[in-house]
């Protein structure tokens, strides 16, 4: 009898050590239990701690939403409005998945905002960082600095947010304090855009350019690929059109086995985005982001939908909807283990 109950204590141990090596992943959408039109921003937790944010967006509350808790890192993209947030929620289920309610963001931007809130290290292409760092200092009246990397890595904890501007291709490291291991976060190319509107800029500079009906780029557009400590390597697509990284760096190189793949129109379109799947990068996994519609009634993929078209199209290989509220956990090799998988 006290054998068994051994036995059952240290399986439960065991399941319960797996489960700590998971990386979450949770969507944060405008409507929970869907994936809607403007869904974008998600939060990865690694196993150490460190948490991430992936593209506010438009589908956040600011910094008061309540579903972001802690977050050390705030990744961006691109300079898109729908990325950076020009708008954001009121509350949650505001509008319908197709069509979502939102208020302005401005002066500040979501990400601005939650970045200041949070103590965030901002890890983006130079130029996005240099103007989410002046933003911050908008908001908190003091300039905002730049991250310090003791011994090659930025704590995960950080006192005030801070900027670790990265070119192309450069890697940071974020660690929990005590790990032996942190998160590398890499910066990976992208077929598309970095412009931002010109709502955002200060008044004098914005008066400058309406006459001549332009903006200002903020450097190139992005992926992300992260290396977990558990052994996830996550490709970030972004939005771009296909490119031949994806195979040589992303897939060759890195290895990744999860992949969260932006859909939109203006980027790229579902059988090419499935190519980029199938052929290209070769994940263990899917994630679908950004559809740009509302995909789900009630959780379940509508069948006349630009998504369905993607989901029928990726072979051998499962497709999980980025669906609002929902975590799911990743083990090493990019299996969706627990959670809502
Ligand atoms: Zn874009
Ligand atoms: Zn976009």
């Amino acid at each position: 009898m006290q054998s068994k109950i051994l036995v059952v204590a240290l399986l439960s141990l065991l399941a319960a050590s797996a489960a700590a090596q998971n990386v979450k992943v949770t969507p944060l959408g405008t409507h929970p239990g869907e994936l809607c039109d403007r869904d974008r921003a998600m939060i990865f937790e690694d196993p150490s701690g460190v948490r991430i944010l992936y593209d506010a967006g438009q589908s956040v509350m600011g910094a008061e939403d309540p579903r972001l808790g802690t977050v050390h890192v705030v990744l961006l993209t691109h300079a898109h409005t729908d990325h950076i947030g020009d708008r954001k929620i009121a509350a949650l289920n505001l509008g319908t998945c197709g069509k979502p309610e939102t208020i302005s963001a401005l002066p500040h931007s979501t990400t601005a905002e939650i970045a200041a809130a949070k103590n965030a290290s901002l890890i983006m292409i130079r130029n996005m960082a240099f103007f989410l760092g002046k933003k911050i200092e908008n908001i908190r009246g003091k300039p905002t600095g730049n991250c310090t990397e003791p011994g090659g890595a930025i704590a995960a904890v950080q006192a005030a947010p801070c900027l670790a501007p990265v070119e192309l291709g450069g890697t940071k490291v974020v660690k929990a304090a005590g790990a032996t291991k942190g998160v590398e976060i890499i910066t990976m190319h992208a077929a598309h855009d970095s412009t931002l509107s010109r709502d955002l800029l200060s008044e004098a500079q914005k008066k400058s350019l309406e006459a001549d009906n332009i903006s200002v780029s903020l450097g190139a557009p992005s992926g992300y690929i992260i290396k977990f400590t558990n052994g996830l390597r996550v490709y970030l697509s972004g939005d771009t059109g296909l490119h031949t990284e994806m195979r040589t760096i992303a897939h060759d190189y890195y290895r990744v086995n999860l992949a969260v793949m932006n859909l939109g129109q203006n980027a790229i379109l579902p059988d090419a985005a499935a190519y980029a799947m199938n052929e290209l990068v070769q994940p263990k996994s899917v994630i679908l982001s950004h559809p740009n519609e509302g995909v789900t009634v009630g959780g379940v993929l509508q069948a006349n939908t630009r998504a369905k078209l993607f989901v029928d199209q990726v072979k051998g290989r499962p497709v999980h909807l980025g669906i609002s509220g929902r975590t799911l956990e990743f083990d090493g090799n990019g299996s969706c283990v627990a959670g809502g998988c």
